[in-house]
């Protein structure tokens, strides 16, 4: 289990599990929002989750907790590590 660091930027961060809230400005009036992470396994890769409903394709429901996340359903890195679990209460378990 990895408890995930919340961060406001994940830029520079190696801390496997981090998680940035990453708010993107898609237009003057809309943004999309979603959790940027650093793979919990210590690889090193970034991942993305998007979670808001005007996203197309995947999409992860987020419980709105920014210190303490919640999503679902498991992320997995298709690619690399492979890496499969779910990040619950601000914490990743592995599958
Ligand atoms: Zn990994």
């Amino acid at each position: 289990m990895t408890r995930a660091l919340i961060v406001d930027d994940l830029d520079h961060v190696l801390e496997p599990g981090a998680v940035e809230i990453r708010e993107v400005l898609i237009s003057d009036s809309e943004k999309s929002v979603g959790l940027a992470f650093i793979c919990p396994c210590g690889c090193g890769r970034e991942g993305y989750l998007p979670t808001d409903v005007t996203t197309q394709g995947p999409r992860w429901d987020w419980n709105g907790d920014r210190e303490r996340p919640t999503v679902r359903p498991s992320v997995q890195f298709v690619g690399g590590c492979k890496w499969h679990g779910f990040l619950t209460n601000g914490e990743w378990r592995a599958c």
